[in-house]
């Protein structure tokens, strides 16, 4: 800040917060510096005021707060007590009764094709884990992907030959036939005579 010595005992200063020039007494000047009174050189009590007000808008404001209220929830003992408000609320009678008030959309909401495709995974990593322990999960998961591919790949003939489902129908009829029949059956031995 540019000092400019008048006389003796006055000195000229710019105001830092309306740019005017104004006369201090040199004495006076020294002794807010020495004492540390003020950090900036202001002309009068308004201007000081001015120069401390708070200028934002009221909408710079409520982003100041937004932004601080972000950063305030993201401390550990603050989202701890914030967990468990939300656990007693949804506990209470209240909280049961926004539940049960909500529960169109909550249903509406798991119909989704995205929410089933997503809960589909998420159970089948959960049923994973609980069965195999989070070591073995992955391994088991990954067999039962295998296990889906080659089953979707597997024609109609190899899925009867495996399920033994294979001529099902001649099997059965021939087997009916062979009980209920009194007509002799040419076997692998010949002729057996029925009891
Ligand atoms: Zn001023």
């Amino acid at each position: 800040m540019p000092e400019i010595v008048v006389n003796h005992t006055m000195i000229s200063l710019v105001c830092e917060h309306c740019g005017k020039q104004f006369e201090r007494r040199k004495a006076e000047h020294d002794y807010r510096i020495k004492k540390g009174i003020t950090s900036r050189v202001m002309c009068s009590m308004k201007c000081s005021g001015q120069a401390r007000k708070d200028n934002r808008t009221i909408e710079q404001k409520r982003a100041d707060k937004a932004a601080y209220d972000r950063e305030h929830r993201k401390k550990p003992e603050v989202k701890a007590k914030h967990l468990e408000r939300a656990k007693a609320f949804w506990k209470s009678d209240a909280g049961k009764a926004k539940r049960k008030a909500r529960l169109p959309l909550h249903l509406e909401y798991c119909r989704r094709p995205e929410y089933k495709e997503k809960k589909k995974e998420y159970d089948q990593q959960y049923r994973a884990e609980k069965m195999y322990g989070s070591e073995f999960a992955e391994a088991y998961l990954t067999l039962l992907r295998l296990d889906q591919e080659i089953g979707e790949r597997m024609s109609n003939h190899e899925i009867r030959l495996i399920n033994d489902t294979y001529n099902k129908k001649q099997r059965r009829r021939k087997d009916y036939e062979r009980t209920n029949s009194y007509e002799l059956e040419d076997g692998p031995m010949g002729n057996l005579e029925r009891d």
